[in-house]
C-alpha cells in the first residue's frame, strides 16, 4: 500500500506550524506537498518485492573466484531521527555456480536503504539476501556512511564516517578469504 500523502500532507504543515513557520507563506505552500513525495520515495523499499526486483537475473557461472562489486552510493534514512546517511557500499561474494547481474546488486541496496534504517541492520539485511538469492559459499558486506543526525546535531563529528560490515559462509569461516575481500575493497594493505 503506498502511503496516504494527504494524510503525510496535513502532518507536515502541523509540523511547519509547531516549528513556529506560516505554512502559507509563498516558499512553504507546497511544501508539505513535496515531503509527502520525497518520503514516499525515500521509503519506498517498503514497498518493493524482492523477486521483482532480482527478476531472476541470475546467471550461471562456473566459476568460483571471488565477484565484487565496489563503490555502490547508499542513501538511507536513520530511524532514530529521520535523517539522512549516506555513503557507499562494497559487496564480495563466493558463487556456487550461480552469480548477480551487475546492477542487481545496487538495486538490492537501494531497496533495503529505502526504508527507516541502522547502518548495522542495513549491512546485514543485504549479506543475507545476497547469500540467500544466489546461493553463494560466502559474503561479504562493508558500508561506509556519513550521518546528518551525528554531524548537524549531537556530538557535531563532522568528518566521522561509521564502518560497518557482515560476513557470511566463508568469509567468515576462512580468515584468509576474509583478508582478501578487504584487501580489494581497499580496506587492507
Ligand atoms: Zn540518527
Amino acid at each position: 500500500m503506498p502511503p496516504n500523502t494527504e494524510k503525510i500532507e496535513g502532518l507536515v504543515r502541523q509540523l511547519l506550524e509547531e516549528l513556529g513557520e506560516d505554512p502559507n507563506r509563498e516558499g512553504l505552500v507546497k511544501t508539505p506537498e513535496r515531503v509527502a513525495k520525497a518520503y514516499a520515495f525515500l521509503t519506498n523499499g517498503y514497498r518493493q518485492d524482492l523477486g521483482t526486483v532480482i527478476n531472476q537475473a541470475l546467471f550461471t557461472q562456473t566459476t568460483s573466484s571471488m565477484v565484487i562489486v565496489k563503490d555502490i552510493e547508499v542513501y538511507s534514512l536513520c530511524e532514530h531521527h529521520l535523517l539522512p546517511f549516506f555513503g557507499r557500499c562494497h559487496i564480495g561474494y563466493i558463487p556456487d555456480g550461480k552469480v548477480f547481474g551487475v546492477s542487481k546488486l545496487a538495486r538490492l541496496v537501494d531497496m533495503y536503504a529505502r526504508r527507516l534504517q541502522l547502518q548495522e541492520r542495513l549491512t546485514e539485511q543485504i549479506s543475507e539476501v545476497v547469500m540467500n538469492e544466489c546461493g553463494a559459499k560466502g559474503v561479504g558486506v562493508m558500508m561506509e556512511a556519513r550521518h546528518l543526525c551525528m554531524m548537524m546535531r549531537g556530538v557535531e563529528k563532522q568528518n566521522s564516517t561509521m564502518v560497518t560490515s557482515s560476513v557470511l559462509g566463508v568469509f567468515r569461516e576462512h580468515l584468509a578469504t576474509r583478508e582478501e575481500f578487504l584487501t580489494l575493497v581497499g580496506r587492507k594493505g
